[in-house]
């Protein structure tokens, strides 16, 4: 298992945040909230698949 990653482009400090992403279907439009690792450095976001 692995611990806490560093930014694979600038191997700067990763912080997991909530960001939200717009969901667009026909008139329907769904806010889902997802955990991502920004890089705190660059600003790289990475997104994580967690299954559970
Ligand atoms: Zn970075």
């Amino acid at each position: 298992m692995q611990g806490f990653d560093k930014c694979p482009v600038c191997s700067g400090e990763i912080q997991e945040k909530e960001v939200e992403k717009l969901i667009r279907g026909g008139v329907h439009t769904a806010i889902l909230r997802v955990s991502a690792e920004v890089c705190l450095h660059c600003g790289e976001e990475s997104q994580r698949s967690r299954r559970k």
